[in-house]
């Protein structure tokens, strides 16, 4: 079952109340956790079978992927840690 998170910087105050994250009935497609360094943001995007993992929002290639488990990140915007921490709630 999927599940959602959110992201806080204390430094520069970016956040993102709710990611959604992990996987529905089947295995995959998997919605895992990015930071893009393109449009300096944290996201979640689909990731399918061999496919190449694109930003949802300005589709570049060139995302780090975050294990679920994420609790400390980089902020994209400021690169300042930051928080990441599990929101109430889940989806299938
Ligand atoms: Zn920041
Ligand atoms: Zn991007």
């Amino acid at each position: 079952m999927g599940f959602f998170v959110g992201f806080n910087c204390d430094s520069c105050k970016y956040q993102e109340e709710s990611i959604g994250v992990g996987h529905g009935k089947n295995p995959t497609p998997y919605l895992a956790l990015f930071r893009c360094g393109r449009c300096k943001t944290i996201g979640s995007t689909w990731l399918q079978d061999g496919g190449v993992p694109r930003c949802s929002l300005c589709y570049d290639e060139a995302v780090t992927i975050l294990p679920d488990d994420t609790r400390r990140v980089d902020c994209p915007k400021c690169g300042k840690p930051a928080r990441i921490a599990v929101r109430e709630g889940s989806w299938e």
